[in-house]
């Protein structure tokens, strides 16, 4: 028996930011490559959009692998296993190497997914040594400070009903739409239900919004109620920790953020009802500095204009 995934609207914090960002770029990752995931059946068009949106500047690549380590530690964590910081370094110095060789040497065409690929290599940017090796001394300095901060710690001692389980994606439905959110790290204490977002940039506004949308996913995954919610953000390269205050008030402003940006998405698709979306109906961004560091210039023209 056959399946064919259907491309049903969901909503995001990173699929705003795209389409708020480009919204030629956001039809590319959300329409203009679905099916892509597989080479025997996708046109070939369609293939080469799904390799570009699996592409990652090197500040979100250094993030990436920060999340990856620290998910695997507290899950090792909770299994009874334990990671010092130096076999984390050594083992994430490895990975960033293999994965820096890999990508130059282009095997993320080969599999997107499994050979994790870098826009810079894409474009074939001249980024002098200096900055690769910032790039990784930011990763490091980040998981470090998991360490210094307590972290580890603070997880061993948890009570295995105080560490709440959350899926690496995970979702929740608001007014019938999938929204993709999950915290990185959720557990119970003080009497609150405390939801953490590891962060490796430096604090933002904008952050606080992604966590009340993680306030969301808890209240309706764990029935909690918005009082009892804590939303953590810990700024790992800055080494700071910000709580956000999680009331009616916030969750009411965020539903009417994730309105109005559904709102938005909506009215450029031909038939909302079958989520069909034409690619000429996404404008190219007038903001063309923002083109500068995009894969997708090529595709839709601009790389002629750099
Ligand atoms: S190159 Fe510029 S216009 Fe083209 S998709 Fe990227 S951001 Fe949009």
């Amino acid at each position: 028996m056959s399946f064919t995934l259907k491309n049903t609207f969901s909503w995001s914090k990173s699929r705003h930011g795209k389409f708020v960002e480009c919204r030629r770029l956001y039809w590319f990752h959300y329409y203009g490559s679905w099916g892509g995931w597989d080479p025997g059946k996708a046109p070939p068009i369609v293939r080469e959009r799904y390799i570009l949106k699996n592409l990652s500047s090197r500040q979100q690549w250094a993030g990436s692998v920060v999340h990856d380590f620290i998910s695997e530690a507290l899950k090792g964590i909770r299994r009874g296993t334990w990671t010092t910081l130096d076999e984390m370094m050594t083992r994430a110095r490895h990975t960033m190497r293999c994965q820096f060789r890999d990508s130059r040497a282009g095997l993320y065409r080969r599999s997107p997914k499994r050979n994790p690929g870098l826009i810079e290599h894409e474009l074939n940017l001249d980024i002098p040594d200096e900055e690769w090796r910032r790039n990784w001394e930011n990763a490091a300095q980040c998981l470090r400070q998991f360490f210094e901060a307590g972290w580890p710690e603070r997880a061993r001692t948890l009570s295995r009903d105080d560490w709440l389980p959350v899926d690496a994606i995970d979702s929740f439905y608001l007014d019938g739409i999938k929204v993709f959110a999950a915290p990185d790290f959720a557990l119970r204490e003080d009497g609150k239900l405390v939801l953490v977002d590891w962060k490796t940039g430096q604090p933002r506004e904008e952050d606080h919004e992604q966590v009340r949308g993680y306030a969301l996913f808890a209240a309706s995954r764990w029935s909690v109620p918005p009082e009892n919610i804590v939303g953590r953000l810990v700024y790992l390269g800055a080494g700071k920790e910000i709580d956000v205050a999680v009331d009616e008030d916030a969750l009411a402003e965020f539903r009417a953020h994730f309105r109005e940006s559904v709102a938005a998405m909506n009215a450029c698709l031909r038939d909302p009802e079958s989520n069909k979306a034409h690619e000429d109906d996404f404008p190219m961004t007038e903001h063309t500095e923002r083109c500068r560091l995009c894969a997708f210039g090529r595709l839709c023209g601009r790389a002629s204009e750099r």
